[in-house]
């Protein structure tokens, strides 16, 4: 009998709950008979306010600030990872959970189910209905250069100048980090990462801090890239969605119409599905990392890629991309080769 992912997570204890959350030192501020409520660990790193509720009834958190949303503790596992500049997927935060998952599960069939399950708890139907993200000032990225020396790691790969002026990247000479803004689609400021370069740095990508705020945003809810592309995107009405900042560039940097976004991890959410709708997205191209380096490998993750395809197929013509000739960097995007490589990497692409 394979399970589900809402199965999964019924069978979880509340002990488990809070003992994975201590290891991130997040410890419950209060619990009654029917929650707990812990300090919001979703969007930031720290100094959270009590508003991470988790309902013991049904095993799902709300975010009742910046997020909020719902979502289960595989999820938040994701959001907590990615802030600490890590990539999981849904089957490693599974895995984190110890869970028995060596039984069938059907990531995505159970995901678009649960999407559909917590939409309908939490009372909206469309990513529309969500409140806004909090916007930034924009003034405050004033305080970081245009500094070529600084974006000399970039450049060297082969970014343009070009690409950093249209995507507004700027450096801090103070921490040494790229800083990446990220806008929502009307193009206000919604939150701003930096790709740290030094050597010891602890994570290479976080986000950045402006006194004591975080700049983080819920990536589950946005892509970057929609402001600078999304009238290439309404054009083309296809989309390739890549994992990292970077390859977006990169993108701009090989074709005039700009239709990549990232999800910065490989998460695909509601949220993200609204959007392309919204945009009128006919086709998605999924242009994920090569996260192997051995043909074994490649079928392994091929599986995993077309679980997360899967949640598109309802919606979209998907395809993927896969390095079936090994010629990628081990974890390089299909953009950091050239472009012809690329177009053979489309060309090849596995339809779902
Ligand atoms: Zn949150």
């Amino acid at each position: 009998m394979s399970k589900t992912l809402r199965e999964l997570r019924e069978e979880l204890s509340d002990e488990l709950i809070k003992d994975i959350l201590s290891q991130f030192n997040v410890e419950p501020r209060l619990e009654t008979e029917n929650y707990i409520v812990f300090p919001t660990c979703c969007h930031n790193l720290e100094g959270g306010s009590p508003k991470l509720y988790y309902y013991k009834n049904t095993k799902l958190f709300k975010c009742y600030t910046e997020c909020n949303e719902m979502f289960d503790i595989f999820h938040l596992l994701i959001k907590m990872y990615h802030l600490r500049g890590k990539e999981i997927t849904l089957h490693d935060a599974v895995r984190i959970c110890n869970c028995d998952d060596t039984q069938d599960i059907d990531y995505s069939r159970s995901e678009v189910e649960d999407y559909k399950y917590m939409l309908e708890l939490s009372g909206t139907v469309t990513a529309d209905a969500l409140p806004e993200l909090k916007h930034y000032d924009s003034s405050i990225l004033n305080r970081y250069s245009f500094d070529l020396n600084g974006f000399k790691p970039w450049l060297e790969e082969g970014i343009s100048i070009e690409q950093i002026q249209k995507f507004g990247i700027k450096y801090d000479p103070i921490q040494n980090c790229i800083v990446i803004p990220n806008y929502d689609i009307n193009g206000n400021l919604i939150g701003v990462r930096g790709r740290f370069l030094d050597a010891d740095a602890p994570a290479k990508y976080a986000p950045l801090w402006f006194g004591n705020q975080c700049l983080s945003y819920p990536t589950s809810r946005c892509f970057y890239g929609l402001r600078e592309n999304k009238e290439a995107i309404l054009k083309k009405h296809t989309v390739v969605i890549v994992e990292g900042e970077k390859s977006v560039l990169k993108y701009g940097g090989f074709y005039k119409d700009n239709i990549a976004l990232a999800t910065l991890g490989k998460n695909i959410s509601a949220s993200h599905i609204a959007i392309l709708l919204k945009l009128n997205v006919k086709r998605v191209i999924l242009s994920y990392d090569a996260d192997y380096e051995t043909e074994k490998e490649l079928e392994d993750k091929k599986v995993e890629y077309k679980k997360i395809a899967n949640i598109l197929t309802p919606y979209f013509e998907t395809s993927i991309l896969m390095d079936y000739d090994l010629q990628l960097n081990y974890k390089d995007s299909p953009l950091d080769n050239t472009k012809e490589y690329f177009e053979k990497l489309i060309k090849q692409r596995y339809k779902m």
